[in-house]
């Protein structure tokens, strides 16, 4: 049994996760990094052993997948906006001491990107891209099984990649990222610009509202959802271009609601993929659910040590 570790900027979840990539026990805290890395710790660990004593096993190994940067190599968080106090710290090693067993961790999209590969849609896939739409825009890359790493250990950040320079403003600090028009609350900025004043409760909008409107028949959400359709497609578009994977596989919240999307998608990537055969490349949505990164943090564990051990090298 894999005790797996999700750190998110709000939350972070617990939970032991089985062979079959199941959740046995789960249970989470707010990640509150006002309170310091070793309180942190503390509660990740109190949390493994009360998952482990609910699941009734023994933590064979633990697995985490955290907001980036980190450096998955060494085990230490780089400079993540969301705790930037714990720059340096070491999971791993702080783990490792605590409980005897061997610790990997990996970005949370990386992480839900081997869950997939490993137990979900994504499985028996050697070139596959995992790509989840929230809040933000994350993606992970496996090549041949591999997961793609760039200089220094980095991850690419595909959400950054430009799809208009003189689209929006983005939380990066340039301008017309596909996550600045494309994750949930670029939905949301798309209906305030178009809503009319008249428009209900336009300022408690988000996007999963925008797609139960437009379900309902919402003109303007209807619109919303086709406009989130053509800037996720350019972006995916591009990631077939690139990259032409077996499979690219969608998660996150907003890919809750993908049925909505997908025919939109398809469009973009055959209008735009004029070189590569793009039809070969299957755009399916994540199978693992809610609990993606929680059991893509347990795969990060098997992918390490489990399989192949020459990944941690
Ligand atoms: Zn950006």
């Amino acid at each position: 049994m894999i005790g797996a570790v999700d750190i998110g900027g709000t939350k972070i979840a617990v939970g032991m996760i089985d062979e079959d990539g199941c959740v046995r026990s789960q249970l989470e805290t707010p990640t509150d990094p006002e309170r310091g890395y070793a309180d942190a710790l503390d509660r990740i660990t109190e949390l493994l052993r009360e998952t482990a004593r609910l699941a009734g096993c023994e933590i064979s190994g633990i697995g985490i997948g955290s907001t980036g940067p980190v450096y998955p190599l060494t085990g230490e968080f780089g400079n993540v906006n969301f705790f930037p106090a714990w720059e340096g710290e070491n999971p791993v090693h702080d783990l490792e001491k605590r409980f005897h067993v061997r610790v990997a961790m990996e970005n949370d999209a990386d992480a839900a990107a081997l869950g997939e590969a490993r137990w979900g849609a994504g499985k028996d896939k050697e070139r596959l891209v995992y790509v989840t739409v929230g809040t933000g825009i994350g993606a992970g890359i496996l090549l041949n099984g591999e997961l793609y790493r760039g200089v220094d250990q980095a991850h690419p950040e595909i959400g950054h990649h430009v799809i208009d320079p003189s689209g929006p403003l983005c939380a990066c600090g340039f301008r017309g990222c596909w996550e600045s028009l494309a994750a949930g609350p670029a939905m949301v900025n798309w209906m305030k610009i178009h809503a009319r004043p008249d428009y209900p409760q336009v300022d408690t909008l988000t996007a999963k509202k925008i797609c139960e409107l437009a379900v309902r028949g919402d003109e303007l959400a209807k619109q919303a959802v086709q406009n989130e359709a053509k800037y996720l497609g350019l972006g995916l578009a591009n990631l077939v271009t690139m990259f032409v994977p077996d499979a690219i596989v969608l998660g996150g919240s907003v890919m809750k609601s993908a049925p909505l999307f997908l025919d939109g998608i398809r469009r973009v990537i055959v209008a735009s993929c004029r070189l590569v055969p793009f039809e070969k490349t299957e755009v399916a949505v994540a199978s693992l659910g809610e609990n993606a990164n929680l059991i893509g943090a347990a795969s990060v564990w098997h992918y390490r040590f489990s399989e192949r051990r020459c990944h941690a090298d």
